[in-house]
């Protein structure tokens, strides 16, 4: 772990936006004006008192912040190793990390006189959080969504329009997130004078992944703190599932420097490890750009992207984040990856025995989590990052197992 220490953590990304070979800027001219003036916003409020002031009272009054760390005995007691905890970002307000990032950024753009917003989603669980933000602030909001994601998720196409967003279905190509984010770009570019584009996760160009990493860096801070007071030590081991990968880097990020505490990414492994059937870009992913930025993408030969596959929609998304390449390359974020087989059974599991319904997103996480608590003695300590709570995938696990509704 001696290179991961040699590591000066707030220096990444370098000030074009590499995190090494990955991350950067791709994209058409027209938005390189409108990433620039992102970024120095960004920069102004990043070491502003007052900006962060006024954000960790928004954190508090209006997302429920900080979070519990919980100590998940009985599935401890199930698993007969390390002790296991549950960050529980399940509990902020509209259930998952997202709203960290959605609050902070719709602040910036109130900073920025940017009276509307536009935003992207895939399962509709950042658009909420993002439309909530929009209500609280007064801005007008837009989010695109696949028009296959609208009818799948039509509960939280309901949620966002009563916050009083307005949803634009997409109907390109696959119908999902990839083509939302296309069309949200689109619009971003035509209205960048008075618009903001909330993007969900640790991913696209610069600033983005450096600015949601900041946003999410609470959760590990948070946790830091909560697990010293609680056991008078570090843990051993952190666990989160990636998508875009904004919930890990958020808890990883404070502990980068501490070469004893082992940090693990779960990705979507879907049917196994078969072109077209899972999202676990580092087990079948190589490098390319996808969206205005350099990282591992699951593509063909001739670099089409590929189609994928996961039970969860948060991480069915064929690109990561460039800051988890590079901190993989360097050996300090180990991957791995859990089958929707085993996430179906670890989220009864973990209603059965916590009385906590996670999402099937932490559910990845939790699989790991459990794995790895087996293989550790008792008096080891294991972290695993709850980002959001399953209330939103109760009936499609109905559906699965056969229950009627
Ligand atoms: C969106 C989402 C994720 C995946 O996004 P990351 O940016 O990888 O964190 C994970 N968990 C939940 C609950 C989500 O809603």
């Amino acid at each position: 772990m001696s290179t991961a220490a040699a590591i000066a953590r707030d220096s990444l990304p370098d000030t074009a936006g590499h995190f090494g070979r990955y991350g950067g800027v791709y994209v058409p001219e027209t938005l390189m004006t409108a990433l620039q003036e992102l970024e120095a916003a960004y920069l102004e409020v990043r070491t502003d008192p007052a900006f962060q002031a006024e954000l960790r009272h928004h954190l508090k009054e209006f997302a429920g912040r900080p979070t519990e760390l919980y100590f998940a005995s009985r599935l401890t007691e199930h698993c007969g190793g390390a002790k296991i905890y549950f960050k529980r970002e399940d509990l902020l307000h509209t259930g998952a990390h997202k709203i960290n990032n959605a609050l902070a950024q719709a602040l910036l753009a109130k900073r920025m006189g940017k009276k509307r917003i536009i935003a992207e989603t895939g399962a509709g669980q950042h658009g909420v959080a993002t439309a909530a933000a929009c209500a609280k602030f007064g801005l007008e909001c837009v989010v695109y969504m696949g028009a296959h994601d609208m009818e799948r998720q039509a509960l939280n196409v309901f949620r966002m329009r009563l916050m009083g967003a307005e949803v634009r279905g997409v109907e390109a190509g696959q119908k999902t997130l990839k083509e939302a984010i296309n069309e949200a770009m689109r619009d971003w570019v035509t209205n960048v004078r008075h618009t903001h584009y909330i993007l969900g996760t640790a991913y696209g160009s610069h600033p983005y992944p450096m600015m949601v990493r900041d946003f999410h860096r609470v959760i590990g801070r948070e946790a830091k703190e909560q697990i010293l007071a609680r056991e008078g030590r570090l843990p051993d081991e952190l666990v989160a599932c990636v998508g875009g990968g904004s919930n890990a880097i958020g808890l990883f990020f404070e502990f980068l420097e501490d070469p004893s505490v082992r940090l693990f990414g779960v990705e979507a492994g879907g049917h196994g490890i078969k072109r077209g059937e899972h999202a676990a870009r580092f087990a079948g992913g190589r490098l390319g750009v996808l969206q205005g930025c350099k990282t591992f993408i699951l593509q063909d030969g001739d670099g089409q992207i590929e189609l994928t596959h996961s039970v969860s929609a948060g991480l069915d998304y064929a690109a990561v984040g460039p800051e988890h390449a590079f901190y993989r390359d360097r050996g300090r974020i180990e991957f791995a990856y859990a089958t929707d087989d085993e996430v179906l059974e670890a989220f009864q599991l973990c209603a059965r025995l916590e009385g906590i319904i996670p999402a099937l997103e932490s559910t990845h996480a939790i699989v790991h989590g459990l794995k790895r608590a087996k293989a550790l003695a008792r008096d080891r300590i294991v972290i695993v990052n709850l980002s959001g709570r399953g209330d939103k995938d109760v009936q499609q696990v109905a559906k699965i197992l056969g229950h009627q509704t």
